[in-house]
């Protein structure tokens, strides 16, 4: 545990977190209609390091109204050499203020430095531009068919990819940067406007980047973000009858009610939810690279991640070599604030979740499971608990069953069953969004990969991500795919025009 030192904060930074923080509506900084403010605290040291505004429905119905007014006025208009050049310029932002964003973002979600770093730069900057450059690449077919029953005569049908409109885009908090972008960046980049609720645990980075969104030149209400709770400011933007679409992230429970909040305009949805997600060991994988492989893929983000590989099945030939090998890399992280460049495990990211989280560790004890370490929260402040490693795990037990969304690592065996019991094994969860495969034998990879019910697997790593790779959930997981062309599609709707002549 290494807490202790005083925490490198930049001037930039320290003025920002003194600023007074307000809402984002049409280019303007206002107050909510609520009065209320939200604080913010650090989860590594449980200190209130800012407030911001609780955003109401009258904030959301302004912001949304300001949102309609900026697609019909301009950016849906404005040639798309130029959208894409916008958003290369607030890419150009993100760069030039690297390390204040990545500062609040350590300091709002928890996470270590290092992965701050790297998110930012590998995956915010670079999906912006991916999305940046498609679009001037947006457009339509034409179709060669003479409908029958119109006239005779010559036709031409063409299709235009439009924009959906405005767009309400609901983000958690497990990495508050990283999925602003993953939202506004496509939606931008095909014509949208939107209003941006973030997780009322993190709304620090979203803030700061509408300096940055101003700085672009975005047009006035193009962008517009509402800080505030789930349940007033989230659903007044879900409920909303002047919006076109919903992209949230977030868990299965509160997709659902997304989806029924979104029922009276039956406007689009894009759910992106919970995850349980296995990962296959086979005898013949290289363990050199699995152990690491399987450590990060369970403990990246402290395990409140939903691409997280919680259910490890491993052959029991190698089961001990492999639980030993990432027991010692689980021993082996440096627990403690995320400023200090050397720790690369930070706390979760409130009381709620941790005390959640060690309430299913104890009942994996008590159901009868072997806690191999970890297991313990850290006795100073701050939200830590212990990267936590069990074998001899059952399916019917609450710790392979539900998303915990913190450092739990389940660990069952197999020996030499069928691919197809294995894979049933694997499956056996209500979710389906990730997992993977490690093995030497190439034919086996794929085959498995096959088998598993999940939208993306990996094989011999885990949860690859890059703006081009398609992402999103089978089963309880989630509606639809972002990233990749297919990301950007869910922001268009097509319109077919037909011309006989
Ligand atoms: P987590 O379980 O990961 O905390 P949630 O799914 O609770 O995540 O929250 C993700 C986002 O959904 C947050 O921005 C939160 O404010 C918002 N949210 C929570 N409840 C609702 C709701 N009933 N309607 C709309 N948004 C909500």
């Amino acid at each position: 545990m290494n807490n202790k030192h005083e925490l490198p904060i930049s001037e930039e930074t320290r003025k920002f977190l003194e600023s007074k923080h307000l809402l984002f509506i049409n280019g303007e900084w206002i107050e909510s209609s609520s009065g209320e403010i939200i604080p913010v605290v650090d989860p590594a040291t449980e200190e209130k390091i800012a407030e911001v505004q609780s955003g109401t429905k009258d904030d959301i119905d302004l912001a949304v109204r300001s949102a309609r007014n900026a697609l019909e006025a301009e950016w849906s208009k404005i040639p798309s050499h130029d959208r894409a050049q916008i958003l290369h310029r607030l890419s150009d932002e993100i760069e030039a203020n690297f390390s204040v964003l990545s500062e609040l973002e350590v300091l709002d979600n928890g996470m270590p430095m290092q992965l701050a770093q790297y998110s930012i730069a590998s995956h915010g900057v670079t999906l912006l531009r991916y999305f940046a450059s498609w679009a001037p690449k947006i457009h339509g077919k034409t179709i060669p068919v003479s409908p029958g029953g119109v006239m005779n005569g010559d036709s031409l049908t063409y299709t235009k990819r439009e924009p959906i409109g405005v767009v309400g885009a609901i983000i958690p908090w497990n990495s508050p940067l990283i999925f602003a972008i993953l939202k506004l960046a496509p939606a931008l980049a095909a014509g949208c406007t939107v209003v941006l609720k973030p997780a009322e645990l993190t709304p620090l980075t979203a803030l700061y980047f509408a300096h940055l969104i101003e700085k672009s030149g975005i047009p006035k209400g193009v962008v517009n973000i509402v800080t505030g709770f789930g349940e007033t400011a989230g659903d007044a933007l879900a409920k909303h009858e002047d919006v076109d679409k919903i992209t949230f992230t977030g868990s299965t429970e509160v997709g659902k009610k997304i989806v029924s909040s979104s029922v009276g305009n039956l406007k689009k949805v894009t759910l992106e939810l919970g995850g349980k997600s296995p990962v296959v060991v086979f005898n013949d994988a290289d363990l050199e690279k699995t152990i690491p492989g399987v450590a990060r893929a369970c403990f990246f983000l402290q395990g409140q991640n939903c691409m997280a590989g919680t259910r490890v099945f491993v052959h029991e030939d190698i089961h001990d070599e492999l639980v030993e090998g990432v027991k010692n890399m689980a021993e082996a992280f440096q627990i403690g604030h995320g400023l200090i460049q050397t720790n690369d495990f930070g706390p979760l990211i409130s009381g709620d979740q941790r005390n959640r989280v060690m309430k299913y560790i104890k009942q994996g004890i008590s159901e009868g499971a072997t806690l191999v370490c970890g297991g313990h929260e850290t006795n100073e402040k701050g939200f830590f608990i212990e990267p936590t490693i069990f074998t001899d795990v059952t399916a019917d037990m609450a710790i392979a069953r539900d998303e915990i969304f913190g450092p739990v690592l389940c660990i069952e065996k197999f020996n030499n069953e069928s691919l197809e019991a294995i894979a049933k094994r694997a499956n056996e969860t209500t979710y389906g969004l990730s997992g993977s495969v490690w093995t030497n034998d190439i034919a086996t990879g794929h085959r498995m990969a096959a088998l598993i019910d999940s939208g993306q697997v990996s094989i011999n790593c885990h949860a690859a991500v890059d703006p081009a790779i398609p992402f999103g959930g089978n089963k309880q997981s989630g509606w639809g795919r972002e990233f990749g062309e297919e990301g950007l599609g869910a922001y268009l709707k097509t319109k077919a025009t037909t011309v006989i002549y």
